[in-house]
């Protein structure tokens, strides 16, 4: 019960990356970097192993962001053909690269990494890829003529990356798609089904991970904009309810996400994010605890899995490492004392 997880991504040690910034630059070059890397990743499974976490991940630290990581070693997109663009209903403004002709994967992205990741941990391994519809919303379309098609393009290519990735030992695939509760109509009129397309015939747990987004200032300054209560989930969780992911995550800690919508994921395992992602400070093992108790009122505890908020990636290490502590020791709490 309460199997423990973690959004995916943990902060780069600021030998390997600039620290506390969501794009931090690499600090080292070459076989150095790729090594730098390796001995980051192995250092974060044991972190998680020593907290208590069930379901690790390799703390997306191989890639310098959750978008671009994935999209460089995809053909058809001209990385010199900036557009400038506004990024989640224009939340912010970002150059972002321009897809000009056909999308193909000539070959496996992340495979690699995951060979090296699975050999270094025993646990079940998740790994995230960026969602269909997510990424379209950080690239600009000059061949497809519509983000739906685009969308669908980019799930057929996600669906080969995660069929390999599986077969390389992956427990859990989950496609990040904070995209999602911005643009709800579209969810339920393509995205849901660029999402069940990325899933097909995958021999693995599936996920998908929406929220308000990293701890950074961009989105502080908008969740303040979006009042008392934020209700947008409720518009894609039926939809999203019928789709092919197992699994749904939901930020439950210091947000105002009522957690009555849980109620509209009946058939689907909830990642409780118990554990907020902004750096100031380290939740106690009791507040997480009160976190997963207050969610458990809505859903049963089989299908709860605390995790956290959202990526740790732009907070510091140590913060974070305390974060994975609180965590495992809120949801050994719970496991300890069941309420029913
Ligand atoms: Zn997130």
């Amino acid at each position: 019960m309460l199997e423990t997880t973690i959004a995916g991504s943990l902060p780069r040690p600021d030998w390997l990356a600039e620290p506390e910034k969501l794009k931090g630059g690499w600090r080292l070059s070459g076989q150095a970097l790729e090594d730098g890397k390796r001995r980051a990743a192995a250092e974060w499974l044991r972190h998680q192993e020593e907290a208590g976490i069930d379901v690790v991940t390799d703390g997306e630290v191989f890639r310098i962001h959750f978008v671009h990581g994935f999209l460089e070693k995809i053909r058809g997109i001209d990385w010199q053909k900036k557009t400038l663009m506004g990024i989640r209903n224009d939340r912010y403004k970002l150059e972002v690269p321009t897809v000009t002709g056909p999308l193909s994967r000539p070959a496996p992205v992340h495979l690699e990494e995951v060979r090296f990741t699975r050999s270094q941990t025993k646990k079940q391994l998740k790994f995230t890829l960026p969602g269909p519809m997510t990424i379209c919303d950080t690239i600009a379309d000059a061949h497809y003529g519509s983000r739906e098609q685009m969308a669908m393009a980019f799930a057929e290519i996600l669906n080969q990356e995660a069929r390999d990735l599986v077969a390389a030992g992956v427990d859990v695939i989950q496609f990040d798609e904070p995209a999602f509760n911005v643009f709800m109509q579209d969810v339920k009129d393509w995205g849901i089904a660029a999402l069940n397309r990325a899933c097909e015939g995958l021999g693995c747990t599936k996920a998908t991970h929406i929220c308000y987004g990293y701890g950074i200032q961009e989105n502080i300054d908008w969740k303040k904009t979006l009042g008392g209560e934020w209700r947008q989930y409720e518009e894609i969780f039926p939809a999203l309810n019928g789709s092919a992911v197992d699994q749904v995550s939901l930020e439950c800690a210091g947000s105002k996400v009522p957690l009555s919508l849980l109620r509209l994921l009946p058939d689907k395992q909830l990642m409780i994010g118990a554990i907020q992602v902004t750096g100031e400070r380290v939740e106690t093992p009791e507040e997480v605890a009160a976190t997963l108790r207050a969610a458990m009122a809505h859903v049963d505890s089989e299908r709860v899995l605390p995790c956290t908020n959202c990526g740790m990636t732009p907070i510091s290490y140590e913060t974070a490492l305390g974060k994975l502590k609180a965590l495992g020791a809120g949801a050994g709490l719970v496991r300890g004392k069941p309420r029913r």
